[in-house]
């Protein structure tokens, strides 16, 4: 046993300290980002926010929805074929660099991922998600999908030290996804006492990215605008939001109404509540690592979108960043301990 004694911070430690500024407007900020990814060859621009590959948030209508703002949506894993199909075949050809396919690690999740990208080809982003991206059979299913896609955008995780990420970039990761522990529904840290402060998870594994040509989504923790901006100050190429995208009309989740007031359901992919829709109920072998929760009915998504990118767009303004990629370099982080006012929350 040992004890690292560098303090870890996470979004609600620090805020973003204000420079002085030539711009006069926060519609003066671009939020379009343009990468070439290390692995595929190819290049991509928008604006880098993504919705979360959920069955409650990463849906088809969350996906029609986000690409009219530029944004991207991780569709869950649990669509056939045939829903692939029928939605696709409706949309602008530009959907397609608007959304990634999800897959697990099994051999089913690869036929099924095959059998997607075989009938339809024009999709480019595939996103590996696990809960551990620390597991050898993880690295070698990642190899598998980068031999057998060789010009598909490839995002992997979930990770969050800067060792691990170097290892998926070299095994054909072209975007690692960061974050264990900070998601709104996930109760590993409770349940298994692991995890990593976001932001300071974000910092390392950007620096170890950045390093090799390759990218980082940061995957979690974003209860507001503010923290999708600290997200992006710290280095993160991508933003991935679950929580912040739930109970609206596009997002999964029945709609249920208690005394009144209506709600739609929200849980973790990890939850008792996933694993009984998707799984057979729960392993004995595992605990549920995800909450099930009732949010608030909040309308359509677009109203959190624009609060998240104008959140952004000010944040860009207050450091003197004329685009979203100079905000990394304008950001001095300060150590806090208060954040917002509470006397009327
Ligand atoms: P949020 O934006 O809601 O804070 O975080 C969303 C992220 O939480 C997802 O993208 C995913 O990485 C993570 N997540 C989703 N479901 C679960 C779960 O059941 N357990 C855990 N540990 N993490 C989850």
């Amino acid at each position: 046993m040992r004890i690292e004694t560098d303090i870890k911070l996470g979004f609600k430690d620090v805020l973003i300290r204000p420079k002085r500024s030539t711009l006069k407007s926060r519609s003066q900020v671009a939020l379009d980002r343009t990468y070439t990814f290390v692995h595929s060859g190819s290049s991509w621009s928008g604006v880098p926010v993504v919705a979360a590959n959920m069955d409650t948030v990463g849906t088809f209508a969350m996906a029609s929805t986000l690409a009219n703002h530029g944004m991207v949506t991780a569709v869950h894993k649990h669509y056939s074929l045939e829903l692939w199909q029928e939605f696709l075949s409706v949309q602008d050809e530009s959907i397609y660099q608007h959304i990634m396919v999800s897959t697990g690690t099994s051999s089913d999740d690869f036929s099924r991922l095959q059998a997607i990208l075989k009938q339809h080809p024009q999709l480019r982003f595939i996103c590996i998600d696990v809960a551990n991206g620390y597991s050898e059979a993880f690295v070698s299913y990642l190899r598998k999908v980068r031999e057998a896609f060789p010009d598909k955008v490839i995002v992997a995780g979930n990770v969050v030290t800067g060792e691990m990420v170097e290892e998926l970039i070299l095994s054909g990761a072209d975007i690692v996804k960061v974050g264990i522990g900070p998601g709104s529904v996930c109760t590993t840290r409770v349940k298994t006492g692991v995890g990593y402060p976001q932001l300071s998870a974000v910092m390392e594994c950007a620096d170890a990215a950045h390093g090799l040509g390759g990218l980082i989504i940061s995957d979690g923790g974003c209860a507001c605008a503010g923290d999708v901006a600290k997200a992006f100050g710290g280095g993160a190429d991508m933003v991935m939001i679950g929580g912040m995208f739930a109970g609206h009309d596009e997002s999964g989740g029945e709609l249920v109404d208690r005394d009144g007031k209506r709600f739609k359901l929200f849980y973790g992919m990890s939850s008792e509540t996933a694993m009984d829709k998707h799984a057979g109920g729960v392993a004995e072998y595992r605990a549920s690592e995800g909450k099930t929760v009732e949010v608030p009915y909040r309308g359509p998504v677009v109203e959190t979108v624009r609060d998240v990118l104008g959140g952004v767009r000010s944040a860009c303004t207050y450091v003197g960043a004329g685009s979203l990629k100079e905000l990394s370099k304008r950001t001095t982080f300060i150590r806090v301990m208060e954040q917002e006012n509470q006397a009327f929350s």
